[in-house]
């Protein structure tokens, strides 16, 4: 073995291996978020990207390495190559993964490499998007009396000749455990076979939850004979993992997430958002709380997914963002809503196709955003 050392030592780099949850960028960790903000570069994957913080410095090197418009995936092995190379150069790197780096996100890989190469690094779970999108779905997955297995797997394997096989002839006879399936979207129709010849009751309930935990979540239920045909139907695209378990049918009474005012929401707010974020996030929206001005890491954040509305508090900020207007995350549904006269009448001058002028109460802003048709 190597003598790796395992903490910040003279001339080497330090590379942390951060897990940045599922989606919901609240969901990210004290500790991940330090590691960032304290970061000479950042090597991130696109499922990562929504939980980056707005406020990270302007200073702090972005590198993309996931799939992502205009860029091919970077093979793992010239990944694993970057991070000993950003170690060695003597940089604080944080390697910035989807859920948790260990839970089939190939951070195993990228740890041994920084470990053969001597440079140091750690490791900063994250809460894995299995777990965390059932409780966002209503499923508690452990439920007492119900449930006294887990059993995470990665699906994808069901349709590979090669390499290690999940047992699903295992699984599928015990009635109290619950199956989460990460990578399950292509191979569902294959799993949910194996599952059922070896013995799992057809009317075992089952979901499919498309974009836990952020503004674009779904969820399809059926009982798991049904599953793969509902799931088609609904037309359900990555990210996507399935539970397959007697818990899941507690998504009827438990389903909160989607229940809420703004759920579907994505709202921008310009820093600090105050009691109006606090209020806006409670009903369920998807808050983005960016700086003022506007840092890069904000502007790769708004881009991800399309921003429903953005609430202006003035005439300034209704002009920061006019560079941003032709960038993605602007779509033309995008609803102007203004809390001043001075901001209305700004966002009309510059053509903003939606404008509403509505109350400044935390309350009342809430009740005009859910009330308003979704775009
Ligand atoms: N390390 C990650 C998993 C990486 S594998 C973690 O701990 O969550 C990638 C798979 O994770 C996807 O194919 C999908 O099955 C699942 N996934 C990640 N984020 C998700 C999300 N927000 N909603 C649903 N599934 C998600």
């Amino acid at each position: 073995a190597h003598d790796a050392p395992l903490s910040p030592a003279a001339g080497l780099g330090f590379v942390s291996l951060v897990g940045a949850g599922p989606g919901d960028p609240g969901l990210l960790t004290l500790k991940a978020r330090a590691r960032l903000m304290h970061a000479q570069v950042v090597v991130y994957d696109r499922l990562a990207v929504q939980s980056l913080p707005c406020d990270l410095p302007a200073a702090v090197e972005l590198h993309a390495v996931g799939k992502e418009a205009g860029h091919h995936p970077l093979p793992q092995e010239e990944i694993n190559a970057l991070l000993v190379r950003l170690g060695r150069e003597g940089k604080r790197v944080v390697r910035f993964k989807g859920g948790d780096p260990y839970v089939f996100g190939r951070g195993g890989e990228e740890a041994m490499a920084l470990h053969d190469a001597g440079v140091p690094f750690e490791v900063v779970p994250g809460p894995t998007s299995g777990v965390a999108a059932a409780a966002y779905a209503g499923i508690p997955i452990s439920q007492r009396r119900e449930s006294v297995r887990l059993t995470l797997v990665t699906a994808h394997e069901a349709v590979k000749k090669k390499g290690p096989q999940v047992r699903w002839d295992l699984i599928a006879p015990d009635a109290h455990d619950t199956l989460v399936g990460y990578m399950g979207l292509t191979s569902l129709g294959e799993v949910v076979h194996q599952l059922l010849a070896a013995g799992m009751d057809p009317e075992t309930p089952a979901a499919m939850i498309e974009r836990a935990t952020t503004a674009a979540q779904r969820l399809v239920r059926a009982p798991v004979r049904d599953l793969p045909g509902a799931v088609e139907a609904a037309g359900i695209g990555p990210p996507a993992l399935f539970i397959i378990g007697r818990v899941v049918r507690h998504a009827d009474t438990l389903d909160w997430f989607a229940r809420r005012p703004l759920f579907g929401q994505r709202l921008g707010l310009f820093a600090p958002g105050g009691e109006l974020a606090d209020a806006l996030s409670l009903a369920g929206a998807e808050l983005l709380e960016p700086p003022a001005p506007l840092t890069p890491a904000a502007r790769v954040v708004m881009a991800v997914a399309p921003i429903t509305g953005w609430i202006f508090r003035s005439a300034d900020e209704v002009d920061l963002l006019e560079e941003e207007r032709d960038t993605p995350g602007f779509g033309a549904e995008l609803t102007a809503w203004c809390l001043t006269d001075e901001a209305t009448a700004r966002a009309r001058e510059l053509g903003w196709p939606h404008v509403e002028r509505i109350d400044d109460q935390p309350a009342a802003l809430v009740a005009a955003i859910g009330a308003h048709p979704q775009g």
